[in-house]
């Protein structure tokens, strides 16, 4: 049975609605889709209503954006009841901090002598849509300053980049526990991604926290941090998932 278990819409940073998410999903075979777009359960009830019209089954699921050790780490988040408070609250917190984020970035392309502004990012997301650095990224692509995404990361919105500006996210072993305390299964995303801040150690300490899963196959882990993964995933009684971490045309992979 084929599924997909880490997905994202226009409601987050992926390209397509959740709508035309679903039907993909339904086009290419899939059974079962979760859509897990970063920080917001917005997009639920649309790919509820397109998962029955495509005869696919909606995992209903979140990417919330944590910390460890001062590092981002993606915590993917499957059924968790949305309106327990505390972890409602918690998300408002981080897309709080993401809207207070994009006045700075935009300060800090315009000293770098580029003529963006927030409209900018704004025009080429979707209404309501949680902005991210991606989106800023496509402005920068929209006027050439780059030529794709993962362009303006290297050069400018990456940690380190002239144009980086941090913002709030939860630790992770608090998402941990609110996640499990919302009903929901916590499964850590991409961990070996792009950085390895998630030791063997750091993965058992949030197994006794109430990790579930650990995302083992991801386009970001090479085949040698896959066997790893799933070597540790094994020890510590952790489920080991795959997912394509699909955005549509927004990502260059
Ligand atoms: P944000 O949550 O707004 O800080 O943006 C983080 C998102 O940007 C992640 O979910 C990734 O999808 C994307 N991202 C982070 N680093 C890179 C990179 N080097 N190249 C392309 N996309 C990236
Ligand atoms: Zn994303
Ligand atoms: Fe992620
Ligand atoms: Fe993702």
């Amino acid at each position: 049975m084929p599924i997909d278990l880490h997905t994202h819409s226009s409601r987050s940073d992926g390209t397509a609605t959740p709508t035309e998410l679903v039907a993909e999903a339904a086009a290419h075979g899939l059974d079962v889709v979760a859509l897990t777009d970063h920080d917001t359960v917005d997009g639920w009830q649309e790919a509820a209503t397109a998962a029955v019209a495509n005869g696919v089954t909606l995992v209903r699921g979140i990417e919330l954006s944590t910390r460890y050790d001062g590092r981002s780490v993606h915590l993917l988040a499957y059924l968790p009841d949305p309106s327990y408070q505390p972890l409602a609250a918690e998300m408002a917190r981080v897309r709080g901090g993401r809207d207070s984020r994009l006045p700075l970035m935009m300060e800090r392309l315009r000293e770098l002598d580029i003529d963006i502004t927030e409209d900018d990012v704004r025009d080429g997301a979707a209404e309501g849509a949680v902005l991210g650095r991606p989106h800023v990224a496509d402005a920068l692509v929209g006027k050439g300053v780059v030529g794709h995404r993962n362009e303006a990361f290297e050069k400018m919105l990456g940690p380190g980049g002239p144009a980086f500006v941090p913002r709030y996210a939860t630790s992770l072993p608090h998402a941990v526990e609110l996640v499990r305390a919302a009903g929901g299964v916590p499964v850590v995303a991409h961990p070996w991604g792009r950085n390895r801040v998630l030791t063997a150690a750091a993965l058992a300490d949030l197994q006794q926290r109430g990790l579930v899963g650990i995302e083992v196959d991801h386009q970001d882990h090479a085949p040698a941090a896959r066997e790893e993964l799933r070597r540790i995933a094994g020890d510590l009684g952790l489920v080991a998932t795959g997912s394509s971490d699909w955005h549509g045309t927004g990502k260059v992979d």
